[in-house]
């Protein structure tokens, strides 16, 4: 076992990254193990049976204020210039979202003028206001417009996305889709964003490949690493293991669950190919007040595969986690009980030395770059 100065659990960008910096940087023999058959974690994307370049974890747009982060991950891929937008679809209509001044033109016609001046005055031009704080206003004016995004925009979808009213979730989730003060039809508002020319799996292969990283696919941590008796210690393959171990999957399900089951949401995903050039007008439509699914991706529109024949769209459905075999947990359910049980099994996994990284490893909804500057911390600080 000599052989490995660090085993990093999860090919995902938290396991990639670190893997990558120790490799490079620290001049370490890394192996990095993934239960799947692939690398890239939910980042993965593969072509499907139609040729059309799907993401089989949902979709993925990199956007980013960060130039650390771009500059990094700029080293193992080129860009594909891609401006997301996303419509709602509310009744016949299909509105900009996030909620902004040409919605409010769209949603309020003649009065979307004098109201706009009223948003402008009290929040400021190009401000994002959280709809749980714009429906705290006192003027009736500002309260209908919150009540109209609130109703049509934000109920429905975080009912299904979370089983939860907007005001039962962690208020930084509804803020991540805030109403803005401007003309900017962008989903997103970040300096740099864009798609990778070639797909995320193939810039994580570029990241992985390096002599000194050794990738295990098809192998779950809970099968070779375990704990020694008596230590508490990491042991690989029954022999106590002196390196780092980085973990970046689920920590409850490391330690058996022993405290309980961290609450996670899951989705499934249904993929379907039609018979035509375009099924939708954006790459992504929102169903906030209809259906039971959140959101119907068109992936052409991300990766600029216009070329190909026929179209592929996938129709998200979330449900809670259960921990069936075949779930996967994507979206960690912050609240302050289930922060303090991950606290339990953050103590318990610092004492056996892991460090953990990642979405899953620190119960936290992080975006690309969050996790790629955070993984970049944490390689900087081992090394
Ligand atoms: P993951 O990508 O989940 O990687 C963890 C890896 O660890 C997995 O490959 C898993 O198989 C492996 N693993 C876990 N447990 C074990 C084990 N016991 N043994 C072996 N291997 C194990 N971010 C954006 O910036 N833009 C977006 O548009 C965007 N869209 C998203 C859409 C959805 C539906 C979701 C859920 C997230 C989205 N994100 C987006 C966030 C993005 O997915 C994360 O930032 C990123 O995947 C985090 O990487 P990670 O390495 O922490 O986790
Ligand atoms: N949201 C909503 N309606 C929308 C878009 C977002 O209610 O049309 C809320 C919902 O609660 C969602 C959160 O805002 O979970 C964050 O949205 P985002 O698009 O960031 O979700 P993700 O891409 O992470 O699924």
């Amino acid at each position: 076992m000599a052989k490995y100065d660090t085993i990093i659990v999860g090919a995902g960008f938290a396991g990639a990254v670190v893997a990558r910096e120790l490799a490079e940087r620290g001049g370490e023999q890394v192996l990095v193990l993934d239960s799947r058959a692939h690398i890239g974690g939910n980042c993965y994307d593969v072509p499907d049976e139609y040729g059309i370049l799907i993401h089989q974890y949902g979709p993925h747009i990199f956007h980013t204020n960060s130039e650390k982060a771009y500059r990094y991950l700029s080293r193992f891929t080129e860009w594909l210039d891609y401006r997301h937008e996303v419509v709602a679809k509310v009744g016949d209509e299909e509105i900009p979202v996030p909620f902004n001044l040409n919605t409010l033109e769209q949603v309020f016609g003649g009065e979307a003028e004098e109201l706009a001046e009223l948003l402008t005055a009290q929040f400021g031009e190009g401000a994002r206001v959280p709809i749980l704080k714009l429906r705290e206003s006192e003027d009736e004016r500002l309260k209908k417009i919150a009540d109209y995004v609130y109703e049509n925009i934000f109920l429905k979808y975080t009912m299904k996305q979370w089983g939860k009213t907007p005001e039962e979730i962690d208020p930084a989730v509804s803020g991540r889709v805030p109403v803005v003060i401007s003309r900017d039809n962008r989903y997103f508002q970040d300096t740099w964003q864009g798609m990778p020319k070639n797909g995320y799996t193939a810039l994580f292969k570029n990241m992985l490949d390096h002599p000194g990283i050794r990738v295990k696919l098809n192998t779950d941590a809970r099968d070779v690493l375990g704990l020694t008796p008596g230590t508490e210690r990491i042991a690989y393959e029954g022999e106590p293991f002196e390196g780092n171990v980085i973990f970046t999957g689920a920590i409850d399900e490391f330690f058996d669950c022993r405290f309980g089951r961290l609450p996670y949401r899951s989705l499934r995903f249904d993929f379907e190919h039609l018979d035509a050039d375009r099924f939708q007008s954006h790459g992504v439509v929102n169903y906030t007040v209809s259906e039971e699914f959140t959101r119907i991706t068109e992936f052409k529109y991300l990766t600029d595969e216009w070329d190909r024949e026929g179209t592929t769209i996938v129709r998200e459905y979330p449900f809670a986690y259960s921990g069936a075999a075949g779930e996967i947990p994507y979206y960690a359910i912050n609240n302050s009980e289930n922060d303090a049980l991950y606290d339990r099994y953050r103590e318990l996994a610092e004492r056996a030395g892991l460090i953990l990284v990642g979405r899953l490893a620190e119960y936290k909804y992080y975006n690309i770059d969050a996790i790629v500057d955070r993984a970049l911390e944490v390689a900087a600080r081992i090394i």
